[in-house]
């Protein structure tokens, strides 16, 4: 399948060759027919999917098309709402790249800087909004922009929105828009209230599923390392060290934890940042830009945070901590090997996050490799045997590193007993 077999407006069909985009991912290939029929949609499937171009493609489409018939000043005809400021950026740069030789005008509004500038933009008139929803409905409320000419409502990341508490906002958003419009609807995961959320939003539907084992399991070479908690800092420098000039996502589960992995990198002088809610805007967007010019070797983030982040050439994530909710996961692995790369996720994991690591297991159907130790983190090896007598002492058991052929033998032991 090619996106010219999809039957695209030529300005659109140009701009993806210069992206460089050869050929529909999954997702663009099962939703933009639907989309261009005029129908709504319901789409499980996460970042990294290639999902901004699955809805935004068929939205400049639509709108180049009937571009004629629009007289005066632009109105909003199309609206995404995202959760986070970085989200909603990404998407606006992916929407001017898509939507270049169209003549359309995105922009973008989000909270946490002042409004004047935003609101300008809006004065001179877009065609299509991206914006999260405490700024959306701000500037709805103070008459400066309308919900009243919207044609295409995409609700993106649904179950973050939740997580981040904004149902209210998202009701309110809901309860405003005009009936006569095409609804999109994303989400990562599916629980009870998304799905409540979802019909109060969409009429009659199709729905594309994009799995995230399918999406992990495909594209992202894994490891895991066993690790004392207080070995961590040290492996991570050391694998740091080993890739020079190569940018590293690393993922802290709190947002103290990601301040103090940023303060011990300094210590050995490798460059890095944190990114993460308590950070003002200005300071994400000066640690975001140093890590995508490279300025920034390493950008530790916590989940929320990282959502938006798309770099090209992201080779390696580290999860320096596992995360307890296995979806997280597959949401951060999803930050490397990105629709047109492959890449690496690395996760460490001590004995208390061991059960994180088989619920994961169990969501992307597959067993992570267990890494050998590293010859320079003096890690003692896991001894199941010792475990099972002395669960307490997990990890710690055993006599200091094992010659290779048998740390092999206990690392697939280790795959047994997990
Ligand atoms: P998204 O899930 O929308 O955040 O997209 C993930 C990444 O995939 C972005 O870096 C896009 O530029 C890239 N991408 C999206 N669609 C394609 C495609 N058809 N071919 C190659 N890369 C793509």
């Amino acid at each position: 399948m090619t996106f010219k077999q999809l039957g695209l407006a030529e300005p659109i069909l140009k701009a993806l060759e210069e992206e460089g985009y050869e050929n529909p991912t999954p997702i663009q290939e099962q939703s933009i027919p639907i989309l261009l029929k005029g129908k709504d949609l319901l789409g499980v499937a996460q970042t990294g999917t290639g999902k901004t171009a699955a809805f935004g493609i068929p939205i400049l489409h639509h709108l180049y098309h009937s571009n004629k018939d629009q007289k005066g000043k632009r109105k909003i005809r199309a609206l995404i709402v995202t959760p986070t400021r970085e989200l909603a950026i990404q998407i606006d740069e992916s929407l001017k790249n898509y939507g270049r030789h169209t003549g359309l005008r995105t922009t973008v509004i989000y909270g946490g800087v002042k409004q004047t500038k935003q609101v300008a933009r809006l004065k001179q008139g877009v065609d299509i909004l991206v914006a999260t929803p405490g700024r959306l409905l701000d500037l709805e409320s103070q008459g400066v922009l309308t919900f009243r000419d919207l044609n295409f409502v995409v609700l993106d990341e649904a179950d973050q929105m939740l997580d981040m508490g904004f149902i209210h906002d998202i009701k309110k958003i809901i309860a405003k828009l005009p009936p006569k419009r095409q609804s999109l609807f994303f989400s990562a995961t599916m629980p009870k209230t998304i799905v409540e959320l979802s019909k109060k939003i969409l009429g009659e539907f199709e729905q594309v599923s994009i799995k995230p084992q399918q999406a992990t399991a495909e594209k992202v070479e894994q490891g895991i390392y066993f690790v004392s908690k207080g070995n961590k800092v040290h492996l991570l420098r050391e694998l740091i060290k080993e890739r020079p000039g190569e940018s590293i996502l690393v993922f802290s589960r709190t947002k103290h934890g990601a301040n103090k992995i940023v303060k011990k990198l300094a210590q050995a002088d490798i460059k890095a940042a944190a990114i993460h809610g308590n950070k003002s805007q200005p300071q994400r967007e000066a640690a975001l830009g140093g890590f995508k010019e490279g300025n920034i070797q390493v950008l530790i983030a916590t989940d929320i945070a990282a959502r938006g982040i798309d770099v090209d050439d992201l080779a390696l994530v580290i999860n320096y901590d596992l995360p307890n909710v296995a979806e997280t996961y597959v949401h951060r692995i999803g930050r490397t090997g990105r629709a047109k790369a492959s890449g690496i996720a690395l996760s460490f994991c001590n004995n208390e996050e061991r059960a994180y690591l088989k619920d994961i297991e169990k969501l992307i159907q597959q067993k992570v490799p267990v890494m050998p130790p590293h010859p320079e983190v003096e890690e003692e090896a896991y001894d199941p045997v010792a475990a099972k007598k002395k669960p307490q002492q997990r990890g710690r058991g055993g006599g200091g590193r094992k010659p290779q052929g048998k740390s092999q033998k206990k690392r697939s032991d280790n795959n047994r007993r997990r």
